[in-house]
């Protein structure tokens, strides 16, 4: 993530390459549009608040923010962006390896 090297092969990126790229990656928790009913608001919401944080005082803070929203930058050779776009999820990186096994 120097952007000296390429994060995924190791190729130095300013001496051998014209060009780098840069990927960005954003995990984070997909909720519904927030609807608030009236049985919600009956409820005991400062209870149920209470309840939450007693819960998360327990886990651990990196699962916690796992959970929530992750963000990654990389950068990677013209070779390795191609592969990327390829496969951007690495779909197919366990039929790769085991091809490899193979020969
Ligand atoms: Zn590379």
């Amino acid at each position: 993530m120097d952007g000296l090297v390429c994060d995924r092969c190791g190729e130095t990126l300013l001496l051998d390459s014209d060009v780098r790229y840069r990927v960005k990656i954003e995990v984070f928790a997909a909720y519904d549009p927030l609807e608030i009913s009236k049985n919600d608001l009956q409820q005991n919401i400062e209870g149920k608040m209470e309840k939450l944080i007693r819960q998360m005082e327990k886990m651990d803070p990196e699962e916690l923010q796992d959970q929530v929203h992750r963000s990654f930058e990389y950068d990677l050779c013209p070779d390795c962006q191609r592969d990327f776009l390829r496969d951007p999820l690495g779909k197919n990186l366990g039929r790769i390896i085991k091809e490899d096994e193979g020969t």
